[in-house]
């Protein structure tokens, strides 16, 4: 860091005690914080003609002095100043309040610029700012003032003044940050010009300029952070480098009822050329709802049990560690491989059974809840984790389970398809694997959407496909305190489908029932025994009931995008064209244009980055917890090409011998430190 910009701000001239407290409540302490305290927006002083003023606007012209002023006062210090201007070869009244002294600049013939608020029918200019036409302010000044947030004591005009003090006398210490091949290959502003003209641009150009550079070299740190640490961990991280019996994995693969997509073959590729070097893999598999992540997973483990190791696949509920169960030792059984449960669900005797085995090694592979991060659950040799649903696992829990082997692979699967930028930002120091593609002849859910007064019409829709003995689910939002009464629940729409459907089997799900409650009521819908399911969104992620076809969504404007397409994937997961009807009335065209794109389209890559950008990053994930980094410029939504950018710049940064030695990478080294990414010494 740059000793002399790390000056207090009291260095400068006017900031005394009470303004240092009122700036530092801004997050201003040094010299540093000041320069970079980068405006909300700007105000306009563009001159315009006389016809692009609109009436109240506050707007700028040049104008000529026509007339002597006229100065009146009223009471003690109230006056108003009048005189007649030219602008554009029209006659205006300029009027000032309060500002007396401004009548001695105003003779005849001076040509000046006004800034104010312009009354179109009166032809007159209230005008707040103004100055000579040929002086030297004039001929410096900007076309835009900056605006800042301000608080305490810090007004506007302090600020700019404040910033425009510390860019005359420490601006030249301002030093470059990015390397000089990328200021280059990008053409982007020197750092010291960019935060000159951040605050004060010469005109709007330059402006744009300014916060190309300054959103480039946010995303770039933040990258840089990202892919140093990936490195360093990697390196300080000795784990298992499995021995991957290739012929043995193409020969399992062949043996399959089906041929793996191209994304399906990439990333096994991905995953398995990971699992054999020997660090500690680290790795996101996402992928659309049928995507056919499942299989991959079981290559994976069995890869891991061809190559002497042991495997876990971990799932949020009970009823999908079964599904996964069956899954996994249809494939697997086959080829030798013991498959075993650890659920909540196993009697004393059966987990101690189970627990042996494991710790024995006489089962290969473990399916199981959090169950299986319990204290008392020992591997003889694990080599591969596999989370399903990643989202649902904590930090923490991910952190024991990764303390159960020595330092196992680690695989995070995810259903939720979160678009490259904001995988690449929240998840920035794993690996990601994408399977983008599902496989052939699956037919698209088909989407429409209705308005509530068309509930009955979608009822009867409904009823079609229960007569051809095909299962439904009806999804309403969750009900919170906060939800206005009018808000229709899920226990109001199942008593209503009882009374419609008396000849049907309705099921009724939500959360607060007792999970045993919950599973035993997705275990009969699973079995057939019940023909509609009434739910709210505890409707189990990943849960597979291939008979179900229809889908009705409640009040489906209460739902992410990402959050619909997910519950849509429910259905379509059998041969039968499947349906998914969105009943809402939406009172935003955001929310009209959700539920359009929600029919337009099935991809879920598609729709999460329609999503992000209807939305914005900070929703996507749901508040706080998104883990995404705050930036001051950079905008997820509309800046994803500049992160990419940043990233494979950063990326290959970090792979070179160079970044760790040469000397130009001195500033991002310690950057680097300050982040606490590097230790002062390690890699010097
Ligand atoms: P996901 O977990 O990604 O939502 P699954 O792994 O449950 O998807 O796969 C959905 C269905 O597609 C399963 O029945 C699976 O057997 C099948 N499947 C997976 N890969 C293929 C493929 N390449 N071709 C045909 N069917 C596949
Ligand atoms: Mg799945």
């Amino acid at each position: 860091m740059n000793d002399v910009l790390a000056s207090p701000v009291t260095s400068l001239y006017g900031v005394g005690e009470e303004r240092a407290n009122d700036l530092k409540a801004l997050g201003i302490e040094t010299i540093q914080d000041l320069l970079e305290y980068f405006p909300v927006r700007y105000e306009d002083y563009r001159i315009r003609s006389l016809s692009e003023a609109k009436d109240g606007e506050r707007v700028t012209l040049a104008a000529t002095v026509y007339s002597e002023p006229l100065l009146r006062y009223y009471g003690k210090k109230k006056s108003r100043l009048a005189v007649r201007l030219v602008i554009d070869r029209v006659a205006v009244t300029g009027v000032w309040f309060n500002q007396p002294f401004v009548k001695k600049q105003l003779t005849p013939g001076k040509q000046i610029v006004v800034t104010g608020k312009w009354d179109k029918h009166k032809l007159q200019i209230v005008v707040s700012e103004m100055m000579e036409a040929d002086s030297p302010r004039a001929r410096r000044r900007s076309e835009l003032a900056a605006v800042y947030p301000l608080g305490g004591s810090i007004s506007l005009a302090f600020l700019r003044k404040l910033i425009g003090q510390a860019l005359e006398q420490y601006g030249r210490h301002v030093g470059e940050l990015l390397p000089p091949e990328l200021v280059q290959r990008y053409r982007l502003l020197p750092r010291a010009e960019a935060i000159r003209a951040m605050h004060a641009p010469r005109d709007l150009e330059e402006g744009r300029q300014a916060r190309r550079r300054i959103m480039f070299e946010e995303l770039f740190l933040f990258q840089l952070k990202m892919q140093a640490y990936r490195r360093i961990t990697r390196q300080q991280t000795q784990g298992i480098a499995q021995p991957i019996p290739w012929e043995d994995v193409r020969g399992f693969i062949r043996s399959l009822p089906f041929r793996l997509t191209t994304a399906q073959k990439r990333v096994i590729k991905e995953i398995l050329d990971d699992m054999q070097a020997e660090y500690a893999m680290n790795r996101l598999l996402q992928g659309d709802v049928g995507s056919g992540k499942t299989v991959v997973a079981a290559i994976a483990l069995f890869a891991s049990v061809k190559a002497g190791f042991q495997g876990a696949l971990m799932v949020p509920t009970e009823i999908l560690a079964e599904q996964h169960l069956q899954t996994l030792r249809s494939l697997l059984e086959p080829h030798g491989i013991q498959v075993a449960l650890l659920s909540g669900s196993l009697t004393p005797k059966q987990r101690r059974e189970v627990l042996d085995g494991l710790q024995l090694g006489l089962i290969d592979i473990a399916v199981g809840t959090h169950a299986l991060i319990q204290e008392d659950v020992y591997f003889r040799r694990l080599g591969l984790v596999i989370t399903d649903e990643q989202h649902r696992f904590g930090v923490e829990q991910r952190r024991i389970l990764r303390s159960k082997g020595a330092a196992p692979d680690v695989l995070f699967m995810t259903a939720t398809p979160i678009p490259r930028t904001l995988a690449i930002t929240a998840f920035g120091d794993m690996d990601v694997s994408t399977i983008d593609e599902l496989p052939a002849g699956r037919k698209p859910v088909e989407t429409s959407w209705a308005r509530h007064d068309q509930f009955y019409q979608v009822l009867e829709q409904m009823r079609r496909q229960l007569a051809r003995g095909r299962q439904a689910y009806v999804i309403c939002p969750l009900i919170e305190e906060s939800d206005k009464l009018d808000v229709q629940n899920a226990i109001d729409v199942h008593a209503q489908l009882t009374a419609y459907f008396p000849e049907f089997r309705i099921g009724l799900m939500h959360g607060r029932l007792p999970a045993r409650e919950k599973d035993e009521v997705m275990q009969r819908f699973a079995r057939g025994e019940l023909d509609v399911l009434v739910s709210t969104t505890v409707v189990e992620v990943g849960v597979n009931v291939p008979n179900a076809t229809f889908m009705v969504v409640y009040d489906a404007e209460r739902f992410g995008l990402a959050q619909l397409h997910q519950l849509r994937g429910r259905v379509g997961r059998g041969a039968d064209q499947a349906y998914c009807v969105l009943i809402a009335d939406p009172k935003t065209e955001v929310g009209r244009e959700r539920m359009r794109v929600m029919c337009e389209t099935n991809d879920g890559f598609a729709l999460s980055q329609r999503d992000l950008e209807l939305r914005g990053p900070g929703d996507f994930f749901g508040t706080k917890q998104s883990g995404l980094p705050e930036f001051k410029v950079a905008d997820l939504a509309t800046d994803y090409k500049a992160l990419e950018v940043a990233r494979q710049e950063a990326a290959a940064l970090v792979a070179g011998e160079r970044f760790w030695t040469a000397p130009e990478y001195e500033a991002l080294r310690d950057f680097l430190r300050r982040e606490g990414i590097l230790e002062g010494t390690v890699l010097d």
